[in-house]
């Protein structure tokens, strides 16, 4: 039966407002191995964010975490930073046009491709809002994506992303293509388990991990834990990974198993998560 790592492709811990570092000892307990953390929206960790300053303090946070999640796993713990696609809604309604605040979320993915340059970030999160917006913040939203594809290319890492509910996103692999990023550095989070384009990285719903686990296509396994004591519930413990990957192995799913946590994480980040095991 499959023993191997364990990743949660998408996780976050907020030592400000949340458990910290106790959810990735609750992941370790329930067997994970390896953890990449996501900052949270910046509004909820450091407030208003107008500038590089705001994004740096938000990152510096999620590295901290990390470093202490990194401490205490058998595996590692990596930052995935960036900049939340709803933030341009935020900076609008404080008077931003579109094409303003799509510069501010520029700087911030510029700010998430240093800390991969310099070290301690392993991949860059951006995308565009989920929710219906006008033309312009659409056209914005997009641009500061490419934006994202084009950094990413520059440094040579993956791209998060967060978007609408999609089981195509095709166009999205191709803009990125053009900006020079390969389309399986692209990551969908909070994917089904099925998507045309980017990597699906599955939420932890048993359905759709079934359906991945079936295919034959590449993809991670996520429970985007958001460390909120103000929504217990809100989203899956962070157990849910390593539970689920023994109910999975249960049923023999132990070559799916080691596409989700050993082939995808290295053809998408270029991490050995078996190397990495102590
Ligand atoms: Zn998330």
């Amino acid at each position: 039966m499959y023993d191997g790592p364990v990743l949660d492709n998408h996780l976050h811990l907020d030592p400000v407002n949340g458990r910290g570092v106790e959810a990735a000892e609750a992941f370790a307990d329930a067997g994970g191995t390896h953890l990449n953390v996501l900052n949270k929206p910046s509004w909820h960790l450091v407030g208003e964010v107008d500038g590089e300053e705001g994004f740096r303090e938000a990152f510096d946070i999620t590295v901290e975490v990390t470093r202490e999640a990194d401490a205490i796993l058998r595996g590692r713990a990596w930052p995935v930073l960036g900049v939340h696609p709803a933030l341009v809604s935020q900076l609008i309604d404080r008077g931003y046009t579109p094409e303003e605040a799509a510069g501010v979320m520029k700087r911030g993915i510029d700010v998430a491709a240093a800390y991969v340059a310099e070290g301690p970030a392993l991949a860059i999160k951006s995308g565009r809002p989920h929710y219906e917006v006008d033309d312009a913040v659409w056209d914005a939203s997009n641009e500061v994506m490419r934006h994202s594809f084009a950094r990413a290319a520059e440094v040579g890492c993956a791209v998060q992303l967060h978007t609408e509910n999609a089981e195509d996103l095709t166009e999205v692999a191709e803009w990125a293509e053009a900006e020079g990023l390969p389309r399986e550095r692209v990551v969908k989070h909070y994917a089904d388990g099925y998507l045309e384009g980017p990597i699906p990285s599955v939420i932890a719903d048993r359905d759709e991990l079934e359906r991945a686990c079936e295919g034959d296509w590449p993809f991670l396994v996520e429970t985007d834990f958001i460390d909120d004591p103000e929504r217990p519930g809100a989203v899956l413990g962070p157990r849910t990974v390593p539970k689920r990957t023994r109910w999975l192995a249960e049923q023999g799913h132990d070559d799916a198993l080691r596409r989700a946590h050993v082939e995808t994480p290295s053809r998408v980040y270029g991490v050995d998560t078996e190397a990495t095991l102590e």
